[in-house]
């Protein structure tokens, strides 16, 4: 027994698998999905977020940073400038992994929060963050801390992990995947729901940056932000369960597109 200090009350789900839909006949890359991902100086995880966009349905995937590592080369690399993020095609940004925490990744993430696209902050991004500056925005912000960022991001709540997840993501008007052994998905207007469908074995550096490309996938698609937010996290999770035991983060994405498949 593990207490994973959750109180699961009638208002709080728990994850099943999402129902997600075949790209239409005249599907093209655009309607699939882009994501722009704006990294920095560590490649490592920013790859890994590039790769897990594209295998959980991306259509096109933009990687804005000087990322220099090996990638697919179905992905488009381009420097950061300004006026990057002034693409209308954008479906969803993912600010954070491989960000860097400098003067430089301060000023991409203030790019990115002033830009109309839907939004994942994960990693640095969670460091840099001020959660008041979402509260502007009308396009949907998606949160993906771990205990620790969460506890930097909102300071000492109180309560459950459901709790806590519920009171931030009313706070900062965002929706937040509070992660770990059982993850937490609270959306601003009080839905909640947690999955416990990972695995043990997710815990190894970089999953986290292949669940932020995961859900920045989704939510680039035409979908609901929370509904986006679920789909990532059990996509993330049926992948580690295909994949284990003892992967590496890197191996992990190519399990989503059979994870996909289990919801067609
Ligand atoms: P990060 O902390 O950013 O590297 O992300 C780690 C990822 O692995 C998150 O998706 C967590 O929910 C997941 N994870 C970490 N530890 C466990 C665990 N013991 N059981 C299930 N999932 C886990
Ligand atoms: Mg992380």
């Amino acid at each position: 027994w593990i207490d994973l200090g959750l109180c699961l009350d009638a208002d709080t789900h728990v994850m099943r698998r999402p129902r997600l839909a075949r790209p239409k006949a005249e599907a093209h890359k655009y309607s699939r999905g882009m994501v722009a991902i704006v990294a920095g100086a560590m490649p490592g995880a920013a790859a890994l977020a590039v790769t897990a966009a594209g295998r959980a349905g991306a259509g096109y995937v933009l990687l804005l940073g000087s990322a220099t590592d090996r990638l697919p080369h179905a992905v488009v690399r381009r420097r950061w400038a300004d006026g990057a993020l002034d693409d209308a095609r954008i479906g969803a940004v993912l600010v954070g992994p491989g960000l860097g925490r400098d003067e430089t990744a301060r000023g991409k993430l203030s790019a990115v929060l002033a830009a109309p696209h839907p939004l994942v902050v994960d990693g640095d991004a969670l460091h840099l963050l001020d959660p008041a500056a979402l509260a502007g925005r009308t396009a949907p912000a998606i949160l993906t801390p771990h205990d620790g960022e969460f506890a930097a991001l909102f300071g000492d709540l109180s309560g459950s992990r459901i709790d806590r997840a519920r009171a931030a993501a009313a706070s900062a008007r965002a929706i937040v995947v509070l992660k770990g052994a059982a993850t937490v998905i609270a959306g601003p207007d009080g839905r909640v729901v947690v999955s416990e469908t990972g695995s043990p074995w997710l815990s190894t550096a970089g999953t986290g940056d292949v669940l932020a490309g995961t859900i920045a996938a989704r939510l680039a698609g035409p979908t609901d932000a929370f509904a986006a937010a679920c789909a990532g996290v059990w996509l993330h999770g049926e992948a580690a369960r295909r994949a284990g035991p003892a992967f590496l983060a890197d191996d992990l994405a190519a399990h989503l597109p059979q994870a996909i498949a289990q919801c067609l």
